[in-house]
C-alpha cells in the first residue's frame, strides 16, 4: 500500500548559496532577486508523491552564519535528510559545503540521506566549480549530487524528490 512518510529535512551551507531560495522555489514556486538573508532558522513544510509513497518534508531552512553555528545540531540532529547547498559560482562556497558534509558524518544521523545541491547553475559564465570535481567528491563521500537553479526551477523538484525516493521505508 501507500506509505506516508514524515520526514525532517535540514538545509545547511554558506551565507547566500541560495538555501532559502531553493526552499521558496520548492514550497512556493517563486523566486525573488533579493532574498532577505535568514536569521536563525526558517521553517516549511511540503508534501511529495513518489511511486510508493506520500512524503511530507518537514523542512528546516538555517542561516548559514558562523555566528549561528553552534545552533546547527538542533536542527540536523534527527533529521532523515540534508540538502548541502554551494554556489557554482562561489569556491568558498564548496569548500565550506565539504566542511558541512564531515560535520554531518560525524554528527548527524548515520542513516541521513544527504544530497549536494550545486546551486545558481544558470551563472554558467561565472563557473569556478566544476560539476567533475563535486560529483567525484559527492561519490566518495556518498552523496547524491545535483545542480540546481532556485531561479531557473532547474532540478529544483528533482532534488527533493530524489531524497523521497532514497528515504527508508519503514
Ligand atoms: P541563502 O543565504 O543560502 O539562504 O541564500 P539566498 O536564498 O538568500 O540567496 C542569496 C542570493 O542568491 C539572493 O540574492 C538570491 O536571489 C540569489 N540566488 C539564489 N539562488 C539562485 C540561483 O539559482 N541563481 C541565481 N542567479 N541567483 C540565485
Ligand atoms: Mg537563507
Amino acid at each position: 500500500g501507500n506509505k506516508n512518510i514524515n520526514a525532517k529535512l535540514v538545509l545547511l551551507g554558506d551565507v547566500g548559496a541560495g538555501k532559502s531560495s531553493l526552499v521558496l522555489r520548492f514550497v512556493k514556486g517563486q523566486f525573488v532577486e533579493f532574498q532577505e538573508s535568514t536569521i536563525g532558522a526558517a521553517f516549511f513544510s511540503q508534501t511529495l508523491a513518489v511511486n510508493d509513497a506520500t512524503v511530507k518534508f518537514e523542512i528546516w531552512d538555517t542561516a548559514g552564519q558562523e555566528r549561528y553555528h553552534s545552533l546547527a545540531p538542533m536542527y540536523y540532529r534527527g533529521a532523515a535528510a540534508a540538502i548541502i547547498v554551494y554556489d557554482i559560482s562561489n569556491q568558498a562556497s564548496f569548500e565550506r559545503a565539504k566542511k558541512w558534509v564531515q560535520e554531518l558524518q560525524a554528527q548527524g544521523n548515520p542513516n541521513m540521506v544527504m544530497a549536494l545541491a550545486g546551486n545558481k547553475a544558470d551563472l554558467l559564465d561565472a563557473r569556478k566549480v566544476t560539476a567533475e570535481e563535486a560529483q567525484v567528491y559527492a561519490q566518495e563521500y556518498g552523496l547524491f549530487f545535483i545542480e540546481t537553479s532556485a531561479k531557473t526551477a532547474t532540478n529544483v523538484n528533482e532534488i527533493f524528490y530524489e531524497i523521497a525516493k532514497r528515504l527508508p521505508r519503514v
